[in-house]
């Protein structure tokens, strides 16, 4: 099944005044990051690498709004570092919605408890709580017992109070098809979370762990397995069917890294939330400070395994809404 049609309609009527506008390059997405630190330390995070000084640091709440409102992205994913250690992350979510975003707070779920009366069910907003595998599998990930049952035990609680709660799974190379089918299926129909959302593990180059990154055939063959038999369609994933194509190698796509940029206390990163080639002030500085022609696979070498949401959704996003064919499939879910 395809991306929930609240949001498919939103970013139609989105694109379709980028088109009117003739505008060439926009955000569908921002990912805000108001600090980078965290209660856990992930083997595969590239964000608690950061410097003391700048662990501190948490962004004010109208610097974070602003920078979503000059970019005029339609949805904004808050992350991190753990949003949750931010004083003032539930005025972030408010402010946004009062603004007609479609809001997704990504957390480790871990302070969820102490932090949930502070937010309230809202039909343009969502938890995303990071899951990366089953028990064994997702503390190994996040380097600490005991974690996925206090995720699942999360999930369960704002489920019960009626919020909306997807998911998000880093896969690496460590992973079977079957552990990609144990896990959905989990999510899917045990947890019953509403949307879930996966990726292949990318090489931060601050990650302490740069062994365990999936290459592109891996991910190919990975996803193709794990989808193989219709399996895919019966799993409530927030990607288009043609995002999801590409994971499996059924379609190529070039990266359009500035429809999902990535703002932080450091600024706008160029090029993409994975690579680190400076930042900015502005979007506009962004996509006009940026040679967008030179990313992307075989053009950098950096993003020679990339097949990263940040990068592909977008692409995949447009093709979807480019062709009456696939704006069907993603409308069925087919
Ligand atoms: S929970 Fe997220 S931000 Fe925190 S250490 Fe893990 S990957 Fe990094
Ligand atoms: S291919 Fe990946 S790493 Fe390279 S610019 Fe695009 S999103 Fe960033």
């Amino acid at each position: 099944m395809a991306m929930p049609m609240r949001q498919s309609v939103r970013l139609g009527a989105y694109l379709m005044k980028q088109k009117i506008k003739r505008v060439d390059k926009f955000p569908l997405l921002v990912e805000l990051e108001p600090l980078f630190a965290c209660n856990l330390k992930c083997n595969g995070c590239g964000k608690i690498q950061q410097p003391a000084a700048l662990l501190k640091q948490r962004m004010p709440v109208e610097q974070a709004v602003g920078a979503i409102m000059e970019s005029g992205a339609p949805m904004v994913s808050i992350a991190g570092g753990e949003p949750l250690m931010h004083p003032q992350i539930e005025q972030i979510v408010q402010e946004l919605l009062d603004r007609n975003k479609i809001v997704f707070l990504c957390t480790n779920a871990v302070l969820l408890p102490k932090h949930i009366h502070k937010f309230s069910p809202h039909k343009n907003f969502a938890w995303m709580v990071h899951i990366d595998g089953l028990r064994e599998r997702h503390d190994a990930s996040v380097s600490k017992d005991g974690v996925f049952d206090q995720a699942v035990a999360a999930i369960e609680q704002a489920k019960k109070l009626g919020f909306r709660v997807n998911t998000n799974t880093t896969f690496f190379d460590t992973d079977t098809p079957q552990d990609v089918i144990d896990v959905l299926d989990f999510l899917n129909d045990d947890l019953g979370v509403d949307n879930m959302q996966i990726s292949p593990g990318y090489a931060y180059e601050k990650a302490p762990d740069q062994e365990h990154w999936l290459g592109v055939e891996q991910t190919r063959e990975l996803f193709r397995k794990a989808f193989d038999g219709g399996r895919r369609k019966k799993w409530r994933l927030n990607h288009s069917p043609v995002f999801l194509d590409f994971l499996e190698g059924k379609v190529d796509l070039n990266c359009t890294a500035w429809a999902i940029p990535s703002y932080s206390l450091l600024g706008w990163q160029k090029p993409c939330y994975l690579l680190d080639d400076g930042y900015v002030s502005t979007y506009r500085e962004l996509i006009d400070e940026t040679d967008w022609d030179a990313f992307g696979r075989g053009k950098d070498e950096r993003c020679a395994n990339c097949m990263a949401h940040c990068g592909y959704e977008p692409s995949a996003v447009f093709a979807t809404m480019g062709s009456l064919r696939e704006s069907l499939r993603a409308a069925t879910g087919s």
